[in-house]
């Protein structure tokens, strides 16, 4: 049987192809794919900045319905809506034996180095599916994936209750990071971001107020003091080094957002000293994809289909990336089939 797939054949050069759909081997599931997010790393998988293979269907952010599966797999999942953890680890190198996976020798990712989501069928391993509640919609279970990231970020830092958070960058991953952090104890953030648009996104989803990048100096004399957290949602190496500057005495600095590699940041140690500044990262999901269900399943205080606001069919994908590169709206995912 034939499916369409996105086939990204070298940098830059994608194109939407009708091919074998692909067969369950021993220990794997074929997924129907109903929805699947883009983000900044298929930017990087598409200009050729990242270990990707090429040709490569990409979409590691997915959600489908289980329609066969290899030996060794209950058909009780045929019929079943899941959500997929695209990592994937050896299981036996010193780091996945020490409850570090996401550093695995061996590391790799549906969609980013094996065919992912970008397509009507995927084949994944069994061990990577995650059932979700049936009336879940699609889109809600394609961001359990950057649930899961954010979900890893929160399990480094600690949250206390009542604590003040400023964030910077509210693009569809600071937004998700947001929602887990006043849920989980942050009693107000406050978002800063060049865009007005994803400023007026940020307030209706949660933020407690927004603050224009370029009036950022403001918040000295609002909190003179600092925030408790302060995260980095950006990757942008100058707004890291700025950003620290409102960490308060004994506070965190998160740094989530993803700086390219090679880029220095200037950042003046003794502040970091005087203020006792505890300084966190988080890089991709460590066996934090399960918790991730638990909070999408159970409240839509974190996810909903808000934080959705494009679409585009599988043919869509090129003009879904220039959607990205161009900071539009929050999420945007493709809709096979
Ligand atoms: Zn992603
Ligand atoms: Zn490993």
């Amino acid at each position: 049987m034939k499916m369409q797939a996105v086939v990204l054949w070298e940098p830059k050069r994608a194109t939407l192809e009708y091919m074998e759909r692909p067969d369950a081997a021993a220990g794997e599931m074929i997924v129907a794919v109903k929805a699947a997010g883009i983000c900044g790393t298929d930017l990087k998988i598409y200009d050729g900045d990242y270990l990707s293979p090429y040709p490569l269907t990409p979409g590691h952010e997915l959600a489908g319905t289980v329609v066969s599966v290899g030996s060794g797999v209950s058909v009780d999942w045929v019929g079943r809506q899941v959500g997929v953890d695209p990592t994937l680890t050896c299981g036996t190198c010193i780091f996945c034996r020490s409850r570090q996976s996401n550093h695995c020798l061996n590391w790799g990712a549906i969609g980013d180095t094996v065919n992912g989501g970008f397509a009507e069928f995927v084949a994944v391993p069994a061990k990577n599916v995650y059932r979700l509640p049936q009336d879940m919609p699609a889109e809600v279970g394609a961001l359990i994936e950057p649930l899961a990231c954010a979900e890893w970020a929160l399990e480094r830092v600690p949250v206390r209750p009542g604590s003040q958070a400023l964030m910077f960058g509210m693009g569809p991953m600071g937004v998700i990071l947001m929602r887990l952090l006043l849920r989980g104890g942050a009693s107000a953030l406050t978002a800063v971001d060049t865009s007005p648009q994803r400023l007026e996104l940020a307030v209706q989803l949660g933020a407690s107020r927004s603050v224009p990048a370029d009036s950022v100096d403001s918040l000295v004399e609002a909190h003179p003091y600092g925030f408790d957290l302060v995260v980095d949602a950006t990757g942008a190496a100058g707004v890291m080094a700025q950003a620290i500057r409102f960490v308060r005495p004994g506070g965190a600095y998160l740094l989530f957002g993803v700086a390219a590699r090679g880029t220095l940041a200037a950042i003046e140690p003794y502040w970091i000293y005087h203020r006792e500044i505890t300084i966190y990262s988080s890089m991709a999901i460590n066996q934090s994809y399960a918790r991730a269900v638990e909070i999408a399943a159970s409240s839509s205080a974190v996810l909903e289909p808000r934080l959705v606001t494009h679409t585009f069919p599988l043919s869509g994908y090129a003009e879904a990336i220039q959607a990205i590169r161009a900071g539009e709206g929050l999420k945007i995912q493709l809709r096979p089939g």
